[in-house]
């Protein structure tokens, strides 16, 4: 069938490589010019490189990202306030850390290589139904060709979800480094350091990229969006010493910073779509549900919607039938995801004095009583609620 998909981002260009490997004739709309990876560094999750591995594409990007064994999250004094071992879920589990365009770019060659057709430029206002069929709508005025489906992955913007007041008070600047060979970083785990809610730092390893000659960090500080004019107002060895004051081991770090254009500022928000279909609009990725990045599942609920989407049309006869099967496949761990993101961000990323004071008593013994280091590696992993259930063959 014909399938029309409004953005080429991680949901909409997985689910154009899945749907277009079974033979679906799959058009992709995005309203950039040009193919266009923009962020930093992400943890593909153990559920992710599950869909991935359905894809085929997982071994093509395990070689450019790092393999992640360990989120290690302190105070300036030391103290663990975060400590997630995947290998707690056995020793083959691991985070793969790695640049976002590493992975768009495997998306990317996986739907052009099935034939998906791109159209950059483009940006969708709308849809309409025609009988059984449906077509997307352009601000220019053009429609799409008609299709069976529509899948909504515009992500967080997308003019078919209403949303307001969605944004959190929190978002994050992120820089892309060459991994600090000094300072005792870890190029297997992502090491973060707190104050209270409202202060933070992380390095991320990440791998590769296509132009660099070794491997690279991922450099992130928690900043409101509101104050990044003062921000950029801000001298940058000014800022350095604020960052040194709570993290002296940055520096090897900071050191490779020498502009305020080294950074990007990435908004954080959380909402999620009433209901993931309407009629043969469907909505996947941060489009159906959206969440601060503190888990780090936002990619991989994409990847896992894509797939989910693929299988049910394969397995009913009607769209109507398949997209009810998504809805279900799918339904409990975005749930499940969504309510979690939405307790833990103000524990890591907020005003708030209480809970991380909670945290800095709790989270150390907590972090090691016997049940938690499994609980909290699933958490991380994404398989909390089994989401492959249904979608790996047992
Ligand atoms: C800083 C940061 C770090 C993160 N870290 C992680 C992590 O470690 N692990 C993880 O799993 N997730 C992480 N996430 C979340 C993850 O990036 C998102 O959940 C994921 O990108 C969602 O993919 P998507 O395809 O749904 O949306 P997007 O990636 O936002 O793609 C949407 C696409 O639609 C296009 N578009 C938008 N509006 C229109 C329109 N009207 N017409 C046409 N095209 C349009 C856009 O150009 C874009 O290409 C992070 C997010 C941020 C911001």
């Amino acid at each position: 069938m014909r399938i029309a998909i409004g953005g080429a981002g991680i949901a909409g260009l997985a689910a154009a490589a899945f749907f277009a490997r079974v033979g679906h004739n799959v058009l992709v709309y995005d309203k950039a010019p040009k193919p266009t990876p923009v962020g930093s560094g992400l943890i593909i999750q153990p559920t992710g490189q599950a869909a991935l591995a359905a894809l085929g594409s997982l071994d093509d990007l395990a070689k450019c990202g790092a393999r992640l064994e360990r989120l290690d999250g302190r105070l300036e004094c030391g103290r663990k306030v975060l400590d997630v071992r995947y290998d707690a879920l056995g020793p083959d589990i691991f985070g793969l850390s790695v640049h976002r365009s590493a992975l768009f770019d495997c998306l990317h060659d996986a739907a052009r290589e099935a034939g998906v057709i791109f159209s950059y430029g483009q940006e969708v206002v709308g849809a309409e139904s025609v009988g059984d069929s449906v077509r997307l709508r352009f601000a220019d005025g053009e429609v799409s060709p008609s299709a069976a489906l529509v899948v909504d992955a515009l992500g967080l913007r997308t003019p078919f979800v209403e949303r307001e007041n969605c944004y959190l008070d929190y978002g994050a600047l992120w820089a892309n480094v060459p991994f600090p060979s000094v300072g005792g970083f870890s190029e297997r785990a992502l090491a973060q350091r707190y104050q209270g809610a409202s202060i933070s730092a992380g390095v991320m390893p990440i791998g590769a990229l296509p132009d660099s000659d070794g491997p690279m960090a991922a450099f992130f500080w928690t900043l409101r969006p509101q104050n990044y004019e003062s921000w950029l107002m801000t001298p940058l060895p000014r800022w350095k010493d604020r960052v040194l004051t709570l993290w002296p081991e940055a520096a090897p770090v900071l050191d490779q910073i020498s502009s305020h254009e080294d950074f990007i500022l990435a908004q954080y928000a959380h909402h999620t779509a009433p209901a993931p279909v309407n009629g043969r609009i469907v909505h996947i990725g941060d489009a159906w549900h959206a969440a601060s990045p503190q888990l780090g599942q936002g990619a991989n609920m994409a990847l896992l919607d894509a797939w989910a989407l693929s299988l049910a049309l394969e397995r009913h006869e009607t769209v109507e039938a398949a997209l009810a099967a998504f809805a279900k496949m799918r339904g409990r761990h975005v749930w499940l995801y969504q309510t979690i993101s939405r307790l833990f961000t103000p524990v890591y990323q907020s005003d708030s004095k209480l809970l991380p004071a909670l945290r800095d008593k709790l989270a150390e013994p907590l972090s090691d009583f016997w049940f938690m280091p499994k609980l909290l590696a699933s958490m991380v992993s994404g398989t909390l609620g089994e989401p492959l259930k249904g979608l790996k063959p047992s």
